[in-house]
């Protein structure tokens, strides 16, 4: 194809980029993701995935569009506030609008233990998008017991952090931070708050690294955690044990 063509093309630019090419750029359309969480986080790493092209989006959240989120939650609108649309739904409509060459399915209900089998039916890989410890505890169950890598991500006022898993070979959530994740132990937005910014600069991460684990099933061969802060300007990225914790609750089968 001639170059002039070739740029015109939707996914010319992200082609291009050494580290996908035109192969790497096929694995992202034949691709099959869950997004748990359509908030903040969740719904810029939708964003990023669906004009990426990822092939299939299940779109999973559980709430309805409010006024406080239009600071930093990127798929609505104040039409979508004075609807109170499902963020499921809305999200879906919009990311339609964007790429309607991709399946995209909004599904609005809460990630269970119960829900978690089918609701990652046909999946390859899950980000993270939680905003409360119990849905990201049942994403890392269920992950770890289907053998599906996913991609953690968390972000709280000025400061994110990511992590990818892949289920048998590095550390699970529950090896990092132990299973008995509580929603009284954390503080959350509603609190603390969160900037829109560290919103992005997460998910810009978390979505890189989910399409760089679908190009490559070997990423990453040395298990890390990112912690990240806007406000101050740091990044860190911190080595992980190079395998599953043998006393894991989740990876032993226990959990
Ligand atoms: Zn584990």
């Amino acid at each position: 194809m001639e170059t002039a063509e070739f740029l015109k093309q939707r996914y010319s630019r992200q082609a291009l980029f050494r580290g996908i090419g035109v192969e790497g750029q096929e694995k992202i359309r034949a691709a099959r993701a869950a997004v748990v969480g359509l908030g903040a986080l969740g719904g810029a790493n939708a964003n990023i995935l669906a004009r990426a092209g990822v092939g299939f989006l299940r779109l999973i959240d559980r709430d309805r569009v409010e006024l406080s989120n239009l600071q930093r939650q990127c798929l609505f609108t104040e039409e979508d506030v004075r609807h109170s649309s499902p963020k499921a739904l809305a999200g879906e409509r919009y990311l339609r609008s964007v790429n309607s060459e991709i399946s995209i399915e909004g599904v609005h209900a809460e990630f269970t233990d119960e829900n978690a089998r089918e609701l990652l039916e046909g999946v390859d890989i899950v980000i993270d998008g939680a905003d409360n410890p119990e849905a990201r505890r049942a994403v890392n169950r269920a992950c770890v017991a289907l053998r599906v890598p996913w991609v953690h991500g968390g972000c709280l006022d000025c400061r994110g952090n990511i992590m990818p898993i892949r289920p048998g070979v590095t550390p699970c959530l529950a090896c990092v931070f132990g299973d008995d994740l509580r929603r009284d132990m954390f503080p959350n937005c509603n609190i603390v708050g969160v900037l829109g910014s560290v919103v992005h600069a997460t998910a810009g991460l978390e979505a890189a690294t989910a399409l760089r684990m679908i190009i490559d099933p070997a990423y990453p061969k040395e298990p890390f955690i990112i912690n990240i802060d806007v406000w101050n300007g740091t990044f860190r990225r911190v080595k992980l044990p190079p395998a599953p914790s043998p006393d894991c609750p989740a990876c032993s089968g226990n959990g």
